[in-house]
């Protein structure tokens, strides 16, 4: 086995918590001598820097979620001067400003070991090329993969998002081995080049692995991406928030890819799976699910002390132990959907991704699909709209079409106990994502 970095990547526990530990006692005092945030968190919670000595201590604080750095925007999570700050990267943003967050040279640096070693382990080596179809500008997934690169000593073919057109033939004359996109995006441009007559199983022979990420993903979906693509072709992914360092705090390997399952790289991030109904840890081998609570271990300038994700899973069966020799990095299932995505319907808690599920697994749908939840709080809904597309081959089938409706809303009886109802739309009638998909719109 090959490592990009052998001795932390293949650490013991105990070693690793020895090392999680230390980090953790200089953070907590940069936190509480730098960070105006956590100083005023820490007083007002009586606490002090030598009461946080081990990870375990971590429970003494509270945890910190987005409503709470809201009002310190835009720089009261800042640990360093802005002199020092090398790059700036924000949040989305989806429901108030982005949020700045900040990287030292040594936050780059930094980054770049995250992402190349996860790359590694993907399979990605010296004088590979990588095709990068992630956005640029304030978003990190871009950046990331590039300096994941540059690590490795790969080459980046910087496409950015979109450009389907021009996609389906780079993909083809300029041979990568990898691929980093959404999901989503994948499987639109698999879809759309075959229309076209360039068949990704023989004209992307080469392309070997998927570097998916910035959306979780359908069951349904990563299975018609994978077979789309030719014998071999590894479905990887990474997990990561922008508040907490990118988008490498948890990853696939080559035992955990084909059931969707990611190593926490913990010499980096210090994970808590919390239970929401007691606020209690979960512990490795307890088949609960919990709040994904991570502790940026290695981050100068806008550290994270117990981030709250809001994003909830569960630890893998077999957390600790992997096969692949990253024993100690504890392995989480992949997310069914991030926390702030989810749909309340009657009281029912659903994510985008499992009605993508539902939608993907009925043959004769087209790609696009969304919920339309009129002028409703996605958080009181009492009726679930699904309108999604039927393929070009069934356009003028009025029972296939009928057929198509009737499945969808068994399956979504029999799986949410709710009742949908389904629209049928024509091919193309509804929007493709370059980036991170759209699926509940207002109308
Ligand atoms: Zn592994």
């Amino acid at each position: 086995m090959e490592y990009f970095k052998k001795e932390i990547e293949t650490i013991s526990e105990e070693g690793l918590r020895a090392v999680q530990n230390e980090k953790l006692r200089l953070l907590v005092k940069h936190c509480y001598k730098d960070v105006p945030y956590y100083k005023e968190l820490f007083d007002q919670n009586g606490l002090k820097p030598k009461d946080i000595q081990t990870v375990d201590d971590l429970v003494n604080i509270p945890i910190t979620r987005k409503k709470d750095i809201k009002s310190t925007y835009p720089f009261g999570l800042m640990g360093v001067s802005l002199a020092e700050v090398e790059r700036f990267q924000s949040t989305s943003g989806t429901t108030s400003l982005p949020y700045p967050l900040c990287y030292t040279k040594k936050d780059v640096l930094t980054l770049q070991e995250q992402v190349a070693r996860a790359m590694f382990c993907f399979g990605v080596r010296p004088g590979d090329v990588v095709y990068q179809s992630y956005g640029y500008g304030t978003f990190l997934g871009g950046i990331s993969v590039d300096l994941g690169c540059r690590g490795i000593g790969a080459s980046v073919f910087p496409a950015g998002p979109g450009r389907t057109a021009l996609a389906m033939h780079w993909l083809r004359d300029l041979k990568p081995k990898a691929i980093s996109c959404t999901p989503s995006f994948a499987r639109h441009l698999a879809t759309y080049s075959m229309e076209r007559g360039i068949d990704p199983k023989t004209d992307w022979a080469h392309l070997k692995i998927g570097m998916f990420g910035g959306e979780p993903a359908a069951p349904a979906v990563r299975k018609k991406v994978r077979d789309a693509m030719a014998d071999g072709f590894m479905y990887h992914e990474f997990y990561g928030t922008s508040e907490l360092f990118g988008n490498s705090v948890a990853t696939s390997c080559e035992y955990t890819c084909d059931h969707s399952e990611l190593h926490v790289m913990a010499d980096h991030f210090y994970l808590e799976l919390i239970d929401p109904a007691t606020g209690k840890r979960i512990d490795p081998g307890e088949d609960k699910e919990g709040e994904l609570v991570f502790t940026s271990l290695s981050k100068e300038a806008t550290p994270m002390l117990r981030w709250g994700t809001n994003d909830l899973t569960r630890y893998s069966r077999n957390a600790l132990g992997c096969k692949c020799g990253r024993v100690a990095h504890p392995i989480i299932r992949a997310l069914t959907g991030r926390g702030d995505d989810a749909l309340k319907i009657r009281g029912a808690l659903i994510f985008p991704s499992e009605i993508e599920d539902v939608v993907t697994k009925v043959e004769g749908t087209g790609d696009g699909w969304q919920i339309v939840i009129g002028n409703s709080d996605k958080e009181s809904l009492q009726e679930l709209i699904i309108q999604v597309e039927v393929a070009p081959q069934h356009k003028d089938d009025h029972e296939k079409r009928g057929l198509i409706r009737k499945y969808i809303e068994d399956d979504v009886y029999g799986r949410f106990s709710l009742r949908a109802v389904v629209q049928i739309m024509e091919p193309e009638a509804l929007p493709r994502y370059e980036s991170k998909s759209i699926r509940i719109v207002k109308q």
